[in-house]
């Protein structure tokens, strides 16, 4: 199957040719057909599998369509709606670029930023909006968005804009976008009690669903250390230091805990950033951008950045803490092993964790591999005792990676990818 043989229009043909994209993934295959016929649409697939243009695509190719015959104008007609930022700006980057031959206009809004440029953005008239949701109702009291003419409303993330912290807005959405209209609720995980919810929002829909056995994206090999919390500084110093990745993705459950490991790591030489909700969006945007050109070898986040940022090559996504939330697991690890890339995610469970492991295992319908045999193992009836000792390796090149250059080009060649339990399950040469 051919992108030109899902009835792509030229335009749109070119530039995903510009984006080097040869065919359309499983998610686009089944959604484009149905959303270029105008249905409303739940779309579950895989994290990292090209959920963005599934639902860019057929909106651009039906605004430019309609432009064609005259029927468009320059008024807002398509609204993209995603809980984080990060990933606003992101979606609103693919935008621009699948639609740069179409005269289609787009642009982006979020908090944590001044919001005049914004405002100008938005005189000058815009077709594609990517907005997250406080700062679209705040600009939308003030008068300067008008939701009236919406004919395209995207959920990306259902899921998460459907869950507590965001319905009540979503609500306020949905009173202000016109009845008739097509919706678009996209999605990795898609919880029972939020497909139900859907069903109330979601006008005639189709259901697309892609690999629904295992939400876990198949090419990303998945371990877990037994560890305790007292050692997971060490362990994760270690396995930095050891195995040198290019890229490490690390998540945290708290900003305080965040910044605690990029410390921790700044000690060590080890070239690390926070990304968490007390930074400002400069600094975030800043953090992210240096992480994506890889000028930053960590980037340690909080759960803001668990959803849809894509980080092309990024090799390895460390879990410092486990989530009590299961579906945010299959996110974070969907960090890597994007597009057709393999991916490692490794995870530190402490023994109050192991709850949290079980309901992972449950949603996943499959056993992380433990690994066993390494010097950080703590037998859980053994916790206390066991980080009270530094149980630190000596490791006689230990400073061999440290004050890595911020250039990436000057890093130690890449390793070969393999199976983490080879590659993360032995004990430090050194031993
Ligand atoms: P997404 O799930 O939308 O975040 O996309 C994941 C990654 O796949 C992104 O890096 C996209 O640029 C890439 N991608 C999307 N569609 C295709 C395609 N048809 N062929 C190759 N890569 C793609």
């Amino acid at each position: 199957m051919t992108f030109k043989e899902l009835g792509l229009i030229d335009p749109i043909l070119k530039a995903l040719a510009d984006k080097g994209y040869t065919h359309p993934t499983p998610i686009q295959q089944q959604a484009i057909p149905v959303l270029l016929k105008g249905k409303d649409l739940l779309g579950s697939a895989q994290t990292g599998t090209g959920k963005t243009a599934a639902f860019t695509i057929p909106i651009l190719q039906q605004i430019y369509d309609n432009i064609g015959s005259g029927k468009g104008g320059r008024k807002l007609k398509a609204l993209i709606i995603t809980p984080t930022r990060e990933l606003a700006i992101q979606i609103d980057d693919n935008v621009t670029e699948y639609s740069k031959y179409t005269g289609i206009k787009n642009t982006v809004i979020f908090g944590g930023v001044k919001q005049a440029a914004q405002v100008n953005a938005m005189r000058k008239g815009v077709d594609v909006l990517t907005a997250t949701p406080g700062r679209l109702l705040d600009l939308v009291k003030q008068g300067f968005i008008s939701l009236k003419d919406i004919e395209y409303l995207v959920l990306d993330e259902a899921d998460q804009m459907l869950d507590m912290g965001f319905i009540h807005d979503i609500k306020k959405v949905l009173k202000l976008v016109p009845h008739k209209r097509q919706s678009l609720f996209f999605s990795a995980t898609m919880p029972k009690a939020i497909v139900d919810l859907s069903k109330l929002i979601l006008g005639d829909f189709e259901k697309v669903s892609i690999a629904p056995e295992k939400p876990t994206a198949e090419r990303v090999d998945q371990s877990v250390y037994f560890v305790s919390k007292k050692s997971k500084a060490k362990l994760l110093e270690h396995l930095i230091e050891t195995e040198n990745p290019e890229t490490v993705l690390v998540f945290s459950r708290t900003k305080h805990g965040a910044n605690k490991i990029v410390k921790i790591l700044d000690k060590s030489g080890i070239n690390a950033a926070a990304i968490h909700g007390n930074k400002s969006q400069a600094a975030r945007q800043k953090a992210l951008s240096a992480f994506k050109d890889g000028k930053t070898q960590v980037l340690v986040a909080t759960d803001i950045a668990a959803r849809g940022i894509d980080v092309s090559e990024l090799e390895l996504v460390i879990q410092y803490d486990l989530p009590n939330v299961p579906e945010t697991y299959v996110h974070r690890i969907g960090r890597t092993g994007r597009a057709k890339a393999s991916g490692i995610a490794l995870s530190f469970c402490a023994q109050d964790e192991r709850p949290y492991l079980k309901d992972i295992e449950k949603l996943i319908k499959q056993k992380i591999h433990v690994i066993a045999e390494h010097p950080f193992l703590v037998d859980p009836a053994d916790e206390e005792s066991q980080s009270s000792q530094d149980s630190r390796p000596k490791n006689n090149n230990r400073n061999s990676n440290r004050n890595r250059s911020q250039n990436s080009s000057s890093r130690p060649k890449k390793q070969t990818a393999g199976r983490p339990n080879k590659r993360f399950n032995s004990k430090p040469k050194s031993e």
